[in-house]
């Protein structure tokens, strides 16, 4: 069920194109702060009350972000893994041509699961605008050389974590150089977060994948550790170091944890025997709200999903500012930053669990234009 409230959603589109068989559905939450903003998720489950939730989290990390965009999601309901590539770029592109009429100006398209810079291509190209979508390859330039896409295999949310991880360790008094981190998930957030860490002097302990958790509490080289799993498929294989069941990871005696892989992962079976100091959320709703405020009464510093994984969101505007990669990385690392330090500076004032305190620094953006816009 969707439950429509004071900021929407505004608009719930259904897309069906007879030639290619595409269905889909796009939500756009809230537009005033901007045009929505938010991915294209391809699976064959993909629901409109999954697209709203995202959608609705869209709302918040834009405002909170303090970017000019709105929150939204869209989803085409498929399966891209029993399909040829020609059958692929059909579906974006009819998904992209139905949804011409509002975007790029009521709804900006990015990659989410299983769409990555190949589909933004198809999607931009099938609606005619540059700036219908973000994460972009590279070579998609407005005039050669200028204005380029910026891929999201570039690793800003990684990156970006990695900055809300040393704001986190600063505020808990925890010297990053030195830190131990255990990073569930050494994929695109993981790896990245990683390799940002290891270069403040942080100390990489334990790494998991779909395969299983490697622990070594001298220390894993997220480099080497990232070819191990190039090629030969996991983390397990890396040397020396012990393989841990993955659940495993959330207890170990680590100064940080960083989620980055699947949701719910921190839950009422092992919130309250986890001995990190500090949790920053890499991944999507990695711990439901409750579980965030047990943590928060065990002393726990936890850094929400929407502050810390903003740094892909604030790629995309530079993208669509037409930024080059270089400023992006500057904007992310400023933003992210500024931030964290603001919710948890409002949170220690208040009281407050740190995502509290940033849904109220975000819910008070949005009514604002809201209001601006009514008056
Ligand atoms: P990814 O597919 O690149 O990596 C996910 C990793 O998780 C893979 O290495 C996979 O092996 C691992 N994994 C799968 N099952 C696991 C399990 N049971 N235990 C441990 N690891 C497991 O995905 P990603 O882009 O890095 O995204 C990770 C999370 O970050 C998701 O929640 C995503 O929504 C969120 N996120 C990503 C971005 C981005 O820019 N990529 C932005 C914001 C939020």
């Amino acid at each position: 069920m969707i439950e429509h409230d004071e900021f929407g959603p505004e608009k719930i589109v259904e897309v069906y194109d007879p030639k290619t068989k595409m269905r889909g559905v796009l939500i756009i939450d809230n537009t005033a702060l901007g045009p929505g903003k938010g991915g294209i998720r391809m699976t064959p489950s993909v629901s409109k009350e999954e697209v709203f939730r995202l959608g609705r989290t869209m709302t918040w990390k834009c405002s909170l972000a303090g970017l000019p965009f709105g929150g939204a999601k869209s989803g085409i309901i498929a399966d891209p893994k029993k399909m040829s590539l020609e059958e692929r770029k059909a579906q974006v592109q009819a998904f992209a041509r139905a949804l011409k009429p509002l975007s790029p100006r009521q709804y900006i398209a990015a990659p989410d699961v299983n769409t990555a810079e190949q589909e933004m291509k198809w999607y931009a190209e099938a609606n005619g605008s540059w700036k219908s979508c973000t994460g972009k390859p590279a070579n998609m330039c407005v005039k050669p050389g200028e204005k380029c896409g910026i891929p999201h295999e570039y690793g800003s949310t990684g990156f970006g974590v990695a900055a809300a991880t040393r704001v986190a360790a600063a505020f808990a008094g925890i010297d990053i150089r030195g830190a131990a981190f255990a990073v569930e998930g050494f994929g695109n957030v993981g790896t990245f977060a990683s390799k940002h860490l290891e270069q403040s002097g942080a100390k990489l302990v334990a790494a998991s994948d779909s395969k299983g958790c490697i622990y070594n509490p001298d220390g894993v080289d997220a480099g080497k550790l990232l070819d191990v799993k190039e090629k030969t498929g996991s983390v397990i294989n890396y040397k020396p170091g012990k393989v841990l069941k993955n659940e495993e990871l959330f207890l170990l005696g680590v100064d940080i944890i960083i989620p980055a892989a699947l949701p719910d992962v921190i839950n009422a079976g092992n919130a309250d025997r986890i001995k990190a100091k500090i949790i920053v959320e890499g991944a999507n709703i990695p711990a439901t709200p409750e579980i965030e405020a047990r943590l928060h009464k065990r002393g726990i510093l936890v850094v929400p999903d929407f502050v810390a994984n903003a740094g892909g969101v604030i790629s995309s505007y530079a993208e669509w500012r037409g930024y080059n990669p270089k400023r992006m990385f500057e904007l992310v690392e400023n933003k992210i930053t500024r931030n964290t330090k603001r919710v948890l500076e409002h949170a220690r004032k208040t009281g407050a669990a740190p995502r509290d305190a940033a849904m109220n620094l975000a819910f008070e953006r949005v009514r604002k234009a809201m209001h601006a816009r009514a008056s």
